[in-house]
Parts: C-alpha cells; sequence; structure tokens
C-alpha cells in the first residue's frame, strides 16, 4: 500500500484524489487543505455574493462525508503544509498551533495561486479578496455596505461588479491598465466598459488607488470614491513560499516546474493546477494560466500517471469567459497584444439566423499566422451564442486547424439555433479569400495614416446611413448598389479604402472596383468597430 498525500483539496487536488482512488483501492490517499472546506466552487463564489447562487451550502461541490465514504479519502481541513523535506520524504502540517509531520510516497501539490495585494491597501480592514468560503463569508457580512470600490478590471473583478451592482451597491471599478479586460484587444474590450457604464459602474482606467482613508479612496489621478468595501483582484500568483528549501524548482512568479508527467525536479513530487508553469500551447512560450478546466485536466491526468498510463500534458490555451451584465465575453489562444503581427479578421455576425425572431448581434475577432495559417486566437462578444463559437474554435485551436478549414466546419443549424454560414465557417471564409488574394483588408488603426498617405476612404453605405449613423471623418460616399455607374468619380492613381457598416457590402464593393482595376482593401470590422472605438473621428452631420 502506498501513501500518497495531495496539498490543496479543491481542482486539481481533488481530482487527482478521486481518480486516483478510482484506479487504486488500496492506496492510502491524504488530502491536506489550509482552509475549512475541500472540493468547494471557487467559480461560483462571485454568483454567491450576487445573491443568484443562494444557498451557501450549494458552493460545497462533494462534501467531506460523501469524499471520505465514496472515495476513503483520508481528509484534513485546516492543516497548512509548512514545509517539504524530499530527503525525508515527509512534510510538516500546521494544525491551529499543533506543529506535526506526515510522511509520504508520492506527494502531489495543487496549492493554487494567491491573489496580489498592492502595499497600498494592504491589511486595511474592509478591504477583501476572493479565493474561498471564508473571504465570501466576510464579504456578505458587509450586506448592508452602499458603495464598493473594485480594483482590477480581469475576469473576477469584473464579476465582483456585477455582483454588487446585481445587489443595488454603487460600485467603482479601478484599472491600472488603459482599457478592462486585459484578455480582449482594445477595440473588442470597450464593449465591455460600455456595458459597465451603461449599467452605472464608475470605470477609472490608467490609474490606481493612492490612498484608503476610512471609507474613501484616493486614486492617483487625484480622484476621490466612496468605497464602504474594496475588493482587491489584480492578478494572482502561484501559492508556493512553503517549498521554499524543498529544492523544487520555481520558475517565473514562483510557478512550479514540471515535465509532461507533471512531475517537480524532485522525485516523487508532483504538482498540478494553478500553481504550475505550462507550455502555452500556441507559441510553445512558458505561461502560467489560472483557470478550472486546466487544473482538474491536469489532476485527472497526473492520477493516470501515477497508476501506469500514461497520459501528458500537452499545454493549455486558456479559454475563458465571464458575464458582464447583458453580454458575455469569450476568448480563447492569444490577442492581438501579445502577437502583434498576427493577421486579424474581425467579424460581425448574427446569434442565429437574422429572419428568425430574437437574433442578437454577435462581434468576432480572430487571429492567424499567415505563414502556416493556424489559429492563434479568437475574441467573441455577444448577449448571445459567443460561448458557443469560441469553444468550437478552441476545439479547432486543439485539433491544431488551420483557419480556413474552419470553412469544413459542419454545424448544428435551423433557424433558432445559428445560420447556415455560421460566423465560425464565416471567419473560415473570409481567411480563405485573404489567403489567396481574393479579399485584402487593412485595419482600424492604420487607416487613418493610410488616408495621410493619400488613400482614398471609400463608404458603400446608403446616404440614409452616412445621415443617421454617422460618417468616417474624410470619406466619401458612394452606394454599393450605384458604384458600377460611378467608378469615373475615384482617381484610379490612388489606393482605396472601402467600407460599410460591417464588412459584407464593402467586400463586395472590393470585388467590383479590384476587377475594374482599382488598387483596394477592405476596411476589417468596418465601420461597426471603427466607430466603436474612434469615436472622435466619426462626424454626424453630412
Ligand atoms: P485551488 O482550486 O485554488 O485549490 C488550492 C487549495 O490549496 C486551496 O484550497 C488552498 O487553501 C490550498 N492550499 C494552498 N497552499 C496550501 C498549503 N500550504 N497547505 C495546505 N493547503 C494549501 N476558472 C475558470 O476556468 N472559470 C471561472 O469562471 C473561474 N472563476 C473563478 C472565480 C474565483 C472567485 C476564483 C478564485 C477562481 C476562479 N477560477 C475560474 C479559477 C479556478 O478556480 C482555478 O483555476 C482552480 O481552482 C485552480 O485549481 P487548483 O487546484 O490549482 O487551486
Amino acid at each position: 500500500m502506498k501513501k500518497i498525500v495531495v496539498v490543496g483539496g479543491v481542482a486539481g487536488g481533488m481530482s487527482f484524489a478521486t481518480r486516483y482512488r478510482r484506479l487504486n483501492e488500496s492506496d492510502h490517499i491524504i488530502v491536506i487543505d489550509k482552509g475549512p472546506y475541500v472540493s468547494f466552487a471557487n467559480c461560483g463564489l462571485p454568483y454567491y455574493v450576487a445573491g443568484e447562487i443562494e444557498n451557501r451550502s450549494d458552493l460545497l461541490v462533494a462534501d467531506r462525508d460523501m469524499l471520505e465514504n465514496r472515495f476513503n479519502l483520508d481528509i484534513r481541513t485546516n492543516h497548512e503544509v509548512i514545509a517539504v523535506d524530499s530527503v525525508k520524504k515527509e512534510i510538516t502540517v500546521k494544525n491551529d498551533s499543533e506543529i506535526s509531520t506526515i510522511s509520504y510516497d508520492s506527494l502531489v501539490l495543487s496549492p493554487g495561486a494567491k491573489a496580489f495585494i498592492p502595499n497600498e491597501v494592504k491589511d486595511k480592514p474592509n478591504v477583501h479578496t476572493v479565493r474561498n468560503i471564508p473571504d465570501v463569508d466576510a464579504i456578505m457580512e458587509g450586506k448592508d455596505i452602499k458603495s464598493a470600490l473594485v480594483i482590477g478590471a480581469g475576469f473576477i473583478g469584473l464579476e465582483m461588479v456585477e455582483s454588487f451592482v446585481t445587489r443595488g451597491v454603487k460600485v467603482n471599478l479601478v484599472e491600472l491598465a488603459d482599457e478592462v479586460l486585459a484578455p480582449f484587444d482594445p477595440e473588442m474590450a470597450i464593449m465591455a466598459r460600455n456595458e459597465l457604464i451603461r449599467n452605472g459602474v464608475g470605470v477609472h482606467t490608467g490609474t490606481s488607488v493612492k490612498e484608503l482613508k476610512g471609507n474613501k479612496a484616493i486614486l492617483n489621478d487625484g480622484t476621490e470614491l466612496d468605497a464602504d468595501m474594496v475588493i482587491v483582484s489584480v492578478g494572482v500568483s502561484p501559492e508556493t513560499a512553503f517549498l521554499e528549501g524543498s529544492g523544487i524548482e520555481l520558475g517565473m512568479r514562483g510557478g512550479i516546474v514540471v515535465d509532461e508527467a507533471y512531475q517537480t525536479s524532485v522525485n516523487d513530487i508532483y504538482a498540478v493546477g494553478d500553481a504550475i508553469i505550462v507550455k502555452n500551447q500556441i507559441n510553445q512560450e512558458d505561461a502560467l494560466i489560472s483557470l478550472a478546466s486546466p487544473a482538474n485536466r491536469q489532476g485527472r491526468q497526473l492520477a493516470d500517471n501515477l497508476s501506469g498510463i500514461a497520459n501528458a500534458n500537452k499545454g493549455s490555451i486558456g479559454t475563458a469567459i465571464v458575464r458582464i451584465f447583458d453580454l458575455s465575453f469569450a476568448s480563447t489562444g492569444l490577442n492581438e497584444k501579445q502577437i502583434p503581427d498576427a493577421k486579424v479578421i474581425h467579424l460581425l455576425g448574427k446569434s442565429h439566423a437574422g429572419y428568425y425572431p430574437e437574433s442578437e448581434p454577435i462581434h468576432m475577432k480572430v487571429l492567424f499566422d499567415e505563414s502556416t495559417n493556424l489559429i492563434l486566437g479568437a475574441q467573441a462578444i455577444g448577449k448571445k451564442g459567443a460561448d458557443k463559437r469560441i469553444d468550437v474554435i478552441a476545439t479547432a485551436i486543439k485539433a491544431g486547424m488551420s483557419i480556413d478549414s474552419l470553412q469544413e466546419l459542419e454545424l448544428s443549424y435551423a433557424p433558432p439555433f445559428g445560420s447556415a454560414k455560421d460566423i465560425v465557417n464565416m471567419a473560415g471564409y473570409v481567411a480563405h479569400n485573404i489567403i489567396n488574394g481574393i479579399t485584402n483588408t487593412v485595419q482600424w488603426h492604420e487607416v487613418r495614416s493610410e488616408m495621410n498617405k493619400g488613400s482614398i476612404l471609400l463608404d458603400v453605405r446608403s446616404k440614409e446611413e452616412r445621415k443617421t449613423v454617422g460618417f468616417i471623418k474624410g470619406s466619401i460616399g458612394i452606394e454599393l448598389d450605384s458604384l458600377r455607374n460611378n467608378l469615373d468619380l475615384l482617381d484610379k492613381s490612388k489606393d482605396i479604402i472601402v467600407h460599410c457598416q460591417s464588412g459584407v457590402r464593402s467586400y463586395n464593393a472590393e470585388r467590383i472596383l479590384r476587377q475594374n482595376g482599382f488598387n483596394v482593401r477592405n476596411l476589417d470590422g468596418s465601420f461597426a468597430l471603427y466607430s466603436r472605438i474612434l469615436p472622435g473621428e466619426v462626424e454626424s452631420v453630412l
């Protein structure tokens, strides 16, 4: 009988322990967690604060009795591992003030990642982080607060913003970066900002909290905000301080270095979850990816490996989603900030057939490598269906599919559910056109400099649209359906950038112009995207 000791009893650790039990009936499995609970739903915590998850007990995914009875796990909560001795093969554990040691044959580490707290707000009484049930218990004690300040506009921060607004609390959000929602590129993330503002949230970007004075926060730009409660969500780092002196190799931001079988640099010690350094499967670089799906998968794969079933960690791509009020923001892979030389496609589609009631727009961005045509990442935003599209693209990335092969995907379709040409297929069609030189695109951030160099910006929407929706400063208008008869209005010696509202009509215009000898490119994302990210460049009076 082997003695397997697991440190951390939530996503990675419990996934390991239960799978290992199913494969090894007789081994002794001890699961140690410094908190009062194991196997709880950390991802559900913000929704409990919002009141959407009404019962606190629903956060306990598997209760202790069940884990002990069904899986014969020896669970030790409120036990903190404070040291690992890999020579003696034992760990030192603190329970209240009592210190003891536990020996192991194999040690599995899944200690997760802890929230980073900036010095300016450290140790202040009304400052909270959100990681576990005691954290939300403390937040719920302040039920009657009138104002909340959330620091950090990442996924958890934004979920907490929404939770407080749902509870009727006035919320301000402070983010050091220039835009909220860092995994998204600015022309996409601005939709998150707009949605927050639409719901009454005070959004303060490009600044940080200088000082907390009672229930007031003073920002670096001098702004003073009410802050009965402060939530800090500015990022996490692997919780590995207790491994100091263990001989286990740590890498970026204290992450545990493991091989493909999750073996650390020390024999018989393995690690999974948020605490490990993984390979980003897209660029093969080291990465820390704090997400539940990889943590669960890794725990399971490690159980296989320790049971004689090879199951290698192929890496992660970081697929994630967050709901911000009425909109979902889903993303996978890398963004343009990470790979500025990626080829980019913006699309505006529908959640299902536009002629069937209640379809909603989906804004999507897909990035690919022009030399290999491999998909590098995607972002999708919409009231409905963004999750499905990103899940399909994430699957395509994991399968190593090229962008043009998205044409081949046969996705379930009837009018209430999708479109015969789904927006994912459309990404494949557009990419195929780009790859084959049928269309040539220009990005929103390139337009002004191209115009300064002499390019003509041609708007092929109707006069009526230009009048009611507005138009890009310096553009000229010739409606698509009269373009063939007005080609002589355009100077063939000049480059032309053509746009419409979404990019579809302008693609047709591009084809007409190209076949008539014009040098023309289509504005990717067209007016819808351009006016969203650069509203100051839009004129509203003809
Ligand atoms: P954890 O699940 O964090 O478990 C680690 C455990 O180890 C903790 O219970 C900790 O107490 C214990 N521990 C640490 N050090 C010691 C020690 N020295 N001794 C004993 N015990 C120790 N991911 C998503 O994909 N989607 C989401 O919607 C999502 N929402 C989230 C919302 C919140 C509020 C939070 C906090 C996280 C969310 N995540 C989400 C991230 C996801 O929960 C984590 O990626 C996942 O739980 C990581 O699993 P893990 O096993 O590595 O660490």
